[in-house]
């Protein structure tokens, strides 16, 4: 018997005594590591399996080696030890969210705190480079002269680049100085969400009484009210109230106020009113920099090489860069130890790997590219050809043929029926375009990164 028949024999005795879920949960890529003599030590894909085999089943595994082998083994021990992709990735998935979370609360809930504001968003944990310095240095005027010197502050920029951040660092530092002053954040989901369930239980006025008695409105992902008239007409009257009495409003979105879709006119001149200032993404000494303060935040040492290098591989989302480094350090703190570039790039790698090109359907490209420009699913497979959707959809139809490589045809077909030579036209026309229309292709590359990296 080799070492995977016996694992396989051990397995089968303990599949009777456990339940399948706890079964599945802790022996999946489980194998022996070695077998010398009388001793055996048993592989699992991560610390924490490692600790709850240990701690839960030894005993169970060490009867049913007795069972199968006659006492011939003596002692079994534990390591954490990986040999496939996906068990690596999953391991490092599990220490990453633990890596992420500190040193800074992260786990904290945004909504436990009373004004809506996490901590950890700060105007000194903010690096400032090219593509962000004049958001930042319009959020740092603000909040020494608040509503006075640009009211409202728009700021606008795609996925991952610091909006959230910087709305946030403007309320965080405005309580540092003010402590008394009403500092309320919230996302415009949430505004919308709550305004319809005030209208349902009746409570408009204390919703009204609430958003229209702050100092400070931080409002982020305004794009998200596109659409929802009611919520635009109550956001409006919001606005005008803080407006008229010099409270300052904040607000974010991932595009400039005229290109958000089906928003009221009103609106977006108001948004226009004060100041625009857009983020763009971070250049090669900026994703330097932001990676070196968080090693620092982390207490983490990295080679100059692996910072470079993990720079130069994640360009256009800060997220992501902060999410790669997280897995570096999770998995040497797994492994315990030294990352080193190569070591390094084969955990990137890895990661590449193991995110699921293969298994992108025409589905999961309809809903990314429906969630990118908040147009819904029926409006892009819809018969409807509204400016605002034929964008989106052409764009669908050519990550289908370059992601997918579906036939024109099929992608016709995925698309509400539409006929071949719709697809065609739509393909070679997003094709051409991207050669000069610099939006699209941060739009592409975004959509692209929703799809494989998160
Ligand atoms: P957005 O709201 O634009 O999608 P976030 O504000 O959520 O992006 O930023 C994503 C992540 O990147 C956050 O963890 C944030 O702290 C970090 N981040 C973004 N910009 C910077 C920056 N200039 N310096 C440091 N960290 C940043
Ligand atoms: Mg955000």
């Amino acid at each position: 018997m080799n070492n995977e028949q016996l694992w396989q024999a051990v397995l089968g005795e303990l599949e009777l005594l456990i339940s399948k879920a706890n079964f599945t949960t802790w022996f999946k890529n489980t194998f022996i590591a070695s077998l010398d003599g009388e001793n055996l030590v048993i592989a699992a894909p991560n610390a924490f399996t490692k600790a709850w085999l240990e701690k839960k089943y030894a005993e169970q595994i060490a009867q049913a080696i007795k069972n199968i082998t006659n006492d011939s083994i003596k002692k079994i021990g534990f390591i954490v030890e990986t040999t496939k992709q996906a068990a690596l990735k999953q391991s490092v998935d599990a220490v990453t969210a633990r890596v992420s979370a500190t040193p800074l609360n992260a786990s904290e809930p945004v909504e436990a705190n009373k004004f809506g504001l996490n901590k950890k968003y700060l105007f000194n944990n903010f690096i400032v480079g090219k593509g962000n310095e004049l958001a930042h240095a319009a959020g740092r005027a603000i909040t020494e002269k608040l509503g006075e010197a640009y009211n409202p502050f728009f700021i606008y920029g795609g996925v991952g680049l610091g909006k959230t951040h910087l709305v946030q660092a403007i309320g965080n530092e405005v309580l540092k100085t003010n402590p008394r002053l009403k500092v309320l954040y919230i996302n415009s989901e949430k505004f919308t969400n709550d305004y319809v369930q005030a209208i349902k239980t009746g409570q408009t006025e204390s919703f009204k009484r609430l958003y229209r008695n702050v100092d400070v409105l931080l409002v982020d992902d305004v794009h998200f009210m596109s659409g929802k008239e009611q919520t635009q007409e109550e956001f409006f009257h919001t606005f005008n109230a803080l407006h008229q009495n010099n409270k300052q409003i904040v607000l974010s979105s991932d595009r400039p106020p005229k290109a958000i879709p089906d928003i009221e006119q009103r609106l977006v001149s108001r948004f226009e009113w004060g100041m625009t200032a857009d983020i763009t993404a971070p250049d090669l000494e900026t994703r330097i920099a932001i990676l070196e303060a968080k090693c620092q935040e982390k207490n983490a040492a990295l080679d100059r090489g692996i910072i470079e290098y993990l720079a130069k591989t994640i360009q256009n989302n800060i997220r992501e860069l902060e999410g790669s480094l997280n897995r570096i350090l999770a998995y040497h703190e797994l492994n315990n130890t030294i990352p080193s570039l190569e070591s390094t790039m084969q955990v990137m790698q890895a990661i590449t790997a193991s995110t699921p090109k293969g298994n992108l359907t025409p589905r999961k490209l309809i809903e990314a590219v429906s969630t990118y420009f908040d147009v819904a699913i029926s409006d892009l497979t819809g018969a409807s050809r509204r400016k605002e959707l034929v964008n989106p959809r052409q764009i669908v139809m050519f990550l289908m043929r370059e992601e997918i490589k579906s036939s024109y045809p099929s992608i016709g077909q995925e698309l509400g029926g539409r006929d071949h030579t719709t697809a065609i036209h739509a393909c070679n026309k997003i094709h051409l375009a991207l050669e000069k229309d610099e939006k699209l292709k941060n739009d592409i590359s975004q959509i692209k990164q929703r799809l494989y990296h998160q």
